[in-house]
């Protein structure tokens, strides 16, 4: 029989392992809890959730329902799991996370398949194994993993900006420019008024933010006096003064505005995320604020004033790889190919798409699955994995991954269908021919 260690009885960790007992592997599943317990985990059991209880939406119209959809066809044991115990939620999949937790714990622990271990793991030897120790690894092994990577390979936590939908956007107010009109212009500009300009700031000031729990506050602290310069929430530059955003980020230098034939008062730029350019980065828009201040308040921004948001921004505590540079194609270590990842470390970011993840390692290895197909989001965030990228940072999924779907009339309900029919579609139309 067949035998592999799984590091992190998370959700990556134990969705893997039920897979490989699916297929009559052993597996060695190491889990620290509860002796040793992470900053945010509350008890010993399996797949713990540590904040909400939502697996988000199961509508097929949003990107997080067509992952679950891609994950059904996949064969993922935690989804069923999640459905047993789910709590009334309207179109979302919401757990009772006790029971959910419980029932994983109950059903690994009867499994013949896999032993549990609760240790602590240090050091990983020459067998198979798979790392999903999470976002909140232990020191221990976080120390391990910098060593045998070299510390420039981790990072420790996320500073996300907002994403939104190319479609979306103002394109009588938004500009394609780069400053000085040197190079490609690769950035969308949007330019401010004076007036637009400090009703933004002011709104910034006053937005809500999401507290940092007590580990994160020590975790930045330590990390700088507060943020490393460079992933400072844009609330924390506006509080500094209300022309610290026109004199950095969003200094306006090099930049016409062609509806006024001169430099706007500021500029944001945004940042394609994607070949395709159907979604874009707001440069320097890392933030803490709410996720519905953050629609409000960056929906001021002239030609964003309906822009539909793939992602919000986040600023939270989050062990991950540089997967890109360090990760083959099978999720396999380049410098130790006995060594998987799975799971948020790898650098998907959300609860499904880490149980995704721990599904996709543990296919990869037990069938040898061929990439998935681009139309898929389950395809499109592995690609997200191992695709180079100058600023690597966790994906969850979103329709933006997806190349585009043309339409004559612009119905964004009706695409979002569409290119989620498609989707689990071209995925069925794949696992039928393997
Ligand atoms: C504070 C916080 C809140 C979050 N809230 C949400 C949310 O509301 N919604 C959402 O979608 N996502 C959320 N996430 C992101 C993410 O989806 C979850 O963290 C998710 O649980 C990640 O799954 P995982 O399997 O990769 O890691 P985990 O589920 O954390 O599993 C990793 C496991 O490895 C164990 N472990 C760590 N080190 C070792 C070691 N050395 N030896 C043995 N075992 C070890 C840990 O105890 C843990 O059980 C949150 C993350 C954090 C940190």
């Amino acid at each position: 029989m067949k035998k592999i260690n799984i590091i992190g009885g998370g959700l990556a960790g134990t969705e893997a392992a039920l897979q490989f007992s699916k297929n009559n592997w052993k597996v060695n599943l190491y889990e620290m809890r509860p002796k040793k317990m992470t900053d945010a985990h509350n008890t010993g059991n399996l797949a713990e959730i540590v904040c909400s209880n939502s697996f988000k939406s199961k509508l097929m119209g949003t990107s997080s329902g067509v992952l679950k959809a891609e994950m059904n066809l996949l064969g993922c044991e935690l989804l069923k799991i999640a459905e047993e115990t789910a709590v009334p939620a309207g179109n979302a999949l919401a757990v009772d996370r006790d029971k959910f937790s419980q029932k994983v714990t109950d059903i690994i622990s009867k499994d013949n398949n896999i032993t549990v271990i609760n240790e602590e793991i240090n050091e990983i030897g020459n067998d198979l194994t798979i790392l999903a120790s999470g976002p909140l690894t232990s020191p221990a092994l976080t120390e391990y993993i910098s060593k045998l990577l070299g510390k420039e390979q981790l990072y420790f936590f996320d500073a996300i900006a907002p994403i939104v939908a190319a479609d979306s956007l103002n394109y009588d107010i938004v500009f394609r420019k780069s400053r000085y009109d040197k190079g490609e212009a690769d950035y969308l500009n949007c330019p401010f008024s004076k007036e637009e300009y400090y009703r933004f700031v002011e709104a910034l000031n006053s937005g809500e933010k999401h507290e940092a729990k007590e580990f994160e506050t020590k975790l930045f602290k330590e990390i700088s006096f507060n943020f490393y310069e460079n992933c400072t929430p844009i609330e924390e530059l506006a509080r500094r003064g209300k022309d610290t955003l026109r004199y950095g980020v969003m200094r306006p230098v090099g930049l016409i505005d062609p509806r006024i034939g001169k430099r706007a008062f500021a500029v944001l730029q945004l940042r394609t995320e994607n070949k395709e350019k159907s979604y874009y980065n707001l440069v320097g828009c890392q933030t803490m604020l709410k996720y519905g201040e953050q629609k409000e308040i960056f929906r001021l921004i002239p030609g964003m004033e309906n822009a539909e948001f793939y992602r919000y921004g986040s600023i939270h505590r989050n062990t991950y790889l540089n997967s890109p540079e360090i990760i083959n194609p099978n999720m396999s270590f380049k410098n130790k190919d006995n060594l998987f990842v799975a799971g948020q470390i790898a650098g998907v970011e959300g609860y499904t798409e880490s149980i995704f993840s721990g599904l996709l390692t543990a296919k990869i290895i037990i069938d040898d699955l061929p990439m998935l197909p681009e139309t898929t989001i389950s395809g499109q965030l592995w690609r997200h994995l191992i695709s180079p990228s100058k600023n690597f940072q966790p994906m969850n999924s979103n329709f933006g991954l997806l190349p585009e779907i043309k339409m004559e009339k612009k119905n964004k309900r009706l695409k979002k269908e569409l290119l989620g029919k498609r989707a689990v579609e071209s995925l069925s139309e794949f696992l039928k021919n393997l």
